[in-house]
């Protein structure tokens, strides 16, 4: 046990930046594969990630001069290419870690568009460090390619016009970041504190030049700077990145364990869709060859048990159906209660949907109004919650539930200033009936979003009458 104490987990690394810039194709270059080629149109479909082994990365960055005196403490990094911000914003478990580190890529010839500034607010609200991957260094007028050299050899290579060009370029781009309230600099070695500057690495993703340095910068900085974030735990942390159909093997969750240990047979609680956790066990515990997508199809490793850091396919003998993206995972260990594990899921669940609804939206919740929302899914309940946000309508939200309503939602909703619930596409209980009337909550029930509201509307403006 002792001796686990200071080992280090692979550093997760979430891959963000402008559609176009580059992500899809800075990923392949580092696998050695072509993952954007077989995408339809190029486009990311989905999130995937890809785990790079140590002895990998150690082969790729060999001829830097950092790697001859620096000791690789991480096992391995885990990369995960992103279609937009989904990573980000879909997280509906509260407080996760899950992305270490970002690599933002910027198209040298564009800059900063909008998505990457987008990108660059996440990462601000979520305090995460980053690198700029400023992408596509080849396009410069006159480039010589110099494949896998360090930028500062391959800048050599080059014609004074073309290093004309790149200096202008990064100093326009330097003063976009700037423009957002960002310090950048160019060339890493000199540039040691991260959150006061940060780097810029270029790169090109198509003749891979200074590919190995920002793989360098993304182990050493990761494994020096955050030493107890990425020291390993027991305790299962696991993260439920994608809910997909698979033939023959039904419903799988990807998950991304950034902790502890996932074994064949335990049996786990995931959020489901409905307003009821599932129960199941792990059935098979999946993952892509090393160096391969978990999103490209082909053969799957079956493993009997997997520590973290990895990302798995899961697959259960009902399916996962209904799981949530974005969601924990729970392992029921023999000391768990399993009613205790599946509340506190789906609780946990809830408390981040409405926070983020909050945080996000243009009705703030100062004061101790606002109203409960219940609607038959999370993702019905979702949707409510942007109709009930936008302008015209703006009415704070203090409480949420999925389901039909029962005594237990309208004795939640008795306690409020309002005492009133929107519930969208549910039935309402009998019980739960009698006990509103009881206790002077008001429901309002439809099948269409616009009426609940409307009803809600009309009852306001009545009760100031
Ligand atoms: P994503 O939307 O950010 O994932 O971008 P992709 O990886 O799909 O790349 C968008 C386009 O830019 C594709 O046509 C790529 O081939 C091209 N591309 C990406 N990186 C480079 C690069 O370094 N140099 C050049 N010339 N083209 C690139
Ligand atoms: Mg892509």
């Amino acid at each position: 046990e002792s001796e686990e104490e200071n080992f280090l987990r692979s550093p997760i690394c979430c891959v963000m930046g402008h559609v176009d810039a580059g992500k899809t194709k800075l990923l392949d270059c580092i696998r050695g594969t072509n993952v954007q080629k077989g995408e339809a149109g190029g486009i990311t479909q989905q999130i995937g990630a890809t785990y790079l082994p140590a002895e990998n990365i150690q082969e790729r960055i060999k001829e830097l001069k950092a790697a001859d005196d620096k000791h690789m403490k991480v096992p391995g990094l885990l990369l995960i290419d992103t279609p937009g911000h989904e990573p980000f914003t879909k997280l509906r478990s509260r407080g996760s870690g899950l992305c270490d580190i970002a690599v933002l890529v910027v198209d040298i010839m564009d800059g900063l568009k909008p998505q990457t500034i987008e990108s660059l607010n996440l990462l601000k609200s979520r305090n995460t460090e980053f690198i700029v991957a400023l992408n596509k260094v080849d396009r410069l007028n006159g480039w010589k390619p110099c494949p896998n050299a360090p930028i500062i050899k391959a800048m050599k290579q080059q014609s004074q016009d073309v290093k004309n060009e790149f200096n202008m370029r990064v100093v326009q781009i330097v003063t976009q970041f700037k423009e957002q309230g960002i310090n950048t600099k160019l060339n890493v070695n000199e540039n040691k504190r991260m959150r006061e500057t940060y780097s810029i690495v270029p790169i090109s993703a198509k003749s891979g030049e200074d590919i190995p340095d920002l793989l360098s910068l993304m182990v050493y900085w990761t494994q020096k700077s955050m030493t107890e974030k990425l020291t390993y735990s027991n305790e299962v942390q696991c993260t439920v990145l994608e809910v997909k159909y698979v033939e023959g093997l039904g419903t799988t969750i990807d998950v991304i364990l950034v902790n502890g240990v996932l074994r064949r047979g335990d049996q786990i609680v995931v959020c489901g869709n409905h307003g009821t956790p599932i129960v199941t066990r792990i059935q098979s515990l999946l993952t892509p060859e090393p160096m391969k997508e978990l999103r490209v199809k082909g053969k799957y490793q079956h493993h009997s048990e997997i520590r973290a850091t990895q990302a798995i396919k899961i697959t259960s003998p009902q399916g996962f159906e209904h799981a949530i993206a974005g969601t924990a995972l729970y392992v029921v260990g023999p000391d768990d209660d399993l009613e205790e594990v599946k509340e506190a899921a789906m609780e946990d669940m809830m408390k981040s949907v409405l926070v983020n609804n909050n945080k996000n939206g243009s009705s703030s919740t100062a004061g101790d109004g606002g109203v409960c929302a219940q609607a038959s899914t999370l993702s019905s309940l979702e949707a409510m919650l942007e109709f009930l946000k936008a302008q015209e309508v703006n009415i704070p939200v203090r409480g949420i539930g999925i389901g039909p309503i029962q005594k237990k939602d309208v004795r939640k909703a008795s306690v409020m200033l309002e005492k009133k619930i929107l519930a969208f596409d549910v039935k309402v209980t009998p019980e739960a009936q009698k006990l509103a009337d009881e206790l002077g909550v008001k429901i309002f029930v439809g099948d269409i979003i616009h009426e609940v509201i409307k009803a809600y509307m009309q009852n306001l403006k009545e009760e100031k009458e």
